[in-house]
């Protein structure tokens, strides 16, 4: 596995339209014979079609190589502290370019076009000797987009709230994405400089957002900052140095590095570059290196800051990297190998299984109607003998959000939690979609609709969103489920 339908049907001596048939009525559209399936798919298909199929493994070095690279164990002694991996997060134009730009030194706000922030920036910043990596996205529909992608580069989440403004829609749309990405959260309270702003007003939203200040007893460290006079910016690297030695973030930089592509681009005569992030081990120049279905020997590294050449970047640090034979996509994971023809096989392997038409649709993505069934097979996460059933809602107006809370608090179950990432006022947007797809979340819709581009994405991840217009449809759903796990009565 991965297989073709086609292989499956005849391994299993079941004829190629039942497959089909039996997928179609899975909600899986858009397949052919030739459509693959991931192991988890095939169990599905199995399952439904009352068959017992044994795994054979095939010795594909994708499996056996990645896999021993990923799952290897660092012992504790070869362990040291790296840098936290640190995000900003918050409203557009609360000042996230400006305090990463202050912090690294350098002004591209007033020189950037529509102040947009256009690509992934990434630089590590010293303090007395200790380092913080900064990664901005341009927004958390790409932090987000990263987790979906398995590429959990964050630490530790800043919220950055302009104190004039407050919190605003798209704070809360961040607070939940690092909420649910379960990074330790800091706020910077910026723009602190203006007159006339009330930080008790923020540090009152923040409260009602489960995010209490320290300073009010809470667990959440604020930093008042002026990005533009630069108030409060050695407090900010402080409290993120405390809390990277509080949750002793470590790694061993005597191994084949591994971590993950930022982004990348076709530099004229430079050829690929690619902005990576070492997440463990060191990298160095003349590394072979495996990057989705892309692969090359390292032949130059340079500072993601400076653009001074690198012979080597460790655990934690993002680093220009050049020599790959094509661009690899963002969040894409990279791996060192000892041998070229290993990497090039690899990268061809999954080029040929990208080009093939994907079976996205009968992943793991949780729906109303399989979630019985994957509570069934532990497959969302049971720890704390909770299972947890995610939901992301929007309605129109904060009275039937209100409304709801209060009606899902009624549900309460010994065995599975449900667990609200994110409730607001408005339609489902793409951000929504990501963060259902990252986290195994459905969408409730009450009275809004998703736009376009959402319920694009929501087909091609297989996100499921359900529209009601009356409270009680939702619950009484939700209720079904859950009940159907009750064990019966002995
Ligand atoms: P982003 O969209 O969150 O990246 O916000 P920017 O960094 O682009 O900042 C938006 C605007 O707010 C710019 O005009 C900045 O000059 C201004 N700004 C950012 N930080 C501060 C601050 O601390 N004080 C004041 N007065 N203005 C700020």
């Amino acid at each position: 596995l991965p297989c073709s339908i086609r292989s499956f049907s005849e391994a299993a001596g079941v004829p190629v339209g039942k497959v089909l048939g039996t997928l179609m009525q899975m909600g899986v559209a858009d397949i052919n014979i030739n459509s693959q399936l991931d192991l988890e798919s095939a169990e599905l298909i199995a399952t439904a079609m009352d068959l017992t199929i044994e795994l054979k493994e095939t010795e594909t070095l994708e499996n056996s190589l990645i896999m021993e690279l990923e799952n290897r164990e660092d012992s504790e002694d070869s362990l040291i502290p790296r840098a936290p991996i640190v995000t900003f997060l918050g409203h557009v134009d609360h000042g996230k370019t400006s305090l990463l730009d202050y912090l690294i030194g350098i002004n591209v706000v007033s020189g950037e076009a529509g102040g947009i922030t256009q690509h992934i920036r990434a630089y590590e910043v010293e303090k007395d000797g200790r380092s913080v990596t900064f990664v901005d996205t341009p927004g958390h529909e790409a932090f987000t987009e990263m987790r979906a992608r398995g590429a959990n580069v964050t630490d530790i989440a800043v919220l950055v709230v302009a104190a004039d403004d407050g919190i605003m829609p798209q704070t809360e749309e961040a607070i939940s994405h690092a909420k649910a990405a379960e990074v330790p959260i800091v706020v910077a309270l910026n723009k602190i400089d203006l007159e006339g702003v009330d930080s008790n007003r923020v540090l009152t939203q923040l409260t009602e957002h489960q995010l209490t200040p320290s300073e009010w007893g809470g667990d959440v460290e604020v930093v008042r900052t002026s990005a533009t006079k630069g108030i409060g910016m050695d407090e900010l690297l402080e409290t993120l140095l405390t809390i990277a030695e509080l949750n002793e973030y470590k790694a061993n930089p005597d191994r084949e590095a591994i971590g993950v592509c930022l982004e990348s681009e076709q530099q004229g005569d430079r050829g690929v570059v690619a902005k990576l992030v070492v997440q463990n081990g060191t990298l160095r120049v003349g590394d072979i290196v495996v990057c989705g279905s892309t692969y090359g020997r390292i032949r130059a590294m340079t500072n993601t800051l400076t653009g001074s050449s690198m012979m080597e970047a460790g655990p934690s640090t993002p680093v220009n990297v050049m020599g790959f034979d094509q661009a690899p996509g963002a969040g894409e994971r990279f791996h060192v190998l000892d041998d070229i023809s290993k990497a090039r096989e690899i990268a061809e392997t999954r080029e040929d299984a990208s080009s093939q038409e994907m079976l996205s649709g009968v992943t793991t993505k949780v729906s109303f109607e399989n979630f019985q069934e994957m509570l069934e097979d532990g497959r969302l996460g049971q720890n704390e003998d909770k299972v947890k059933l995610n939901l992301i809602i929007r309605a129109d107006v904060k009275g039937s959000l209100e409304a709801i809370q209060k009606e899902l608090t009624k549900l309460e179950h010994p065995e599975v939690e449900i667990k609200v990432l994110q409730q607001s006022v408005g339609g489902v947007s793409l951000a929504d979609v990501t963060l259902a797809s990252a986290s195994n979340a459905v969408i409730a819709a009450f009275n809004v609709i998703p736009d376009e581009k959402a319920r694009a994405l929501a087909d091609e991840r297989n996100v499921e969103i359900r529209r009601y217009n009356v409270i009680y449809k939702l619950t009484d759903e939700i209720k079904l489920m859950i009940e159907g796990r009750l064990k019966p009565e002995e």
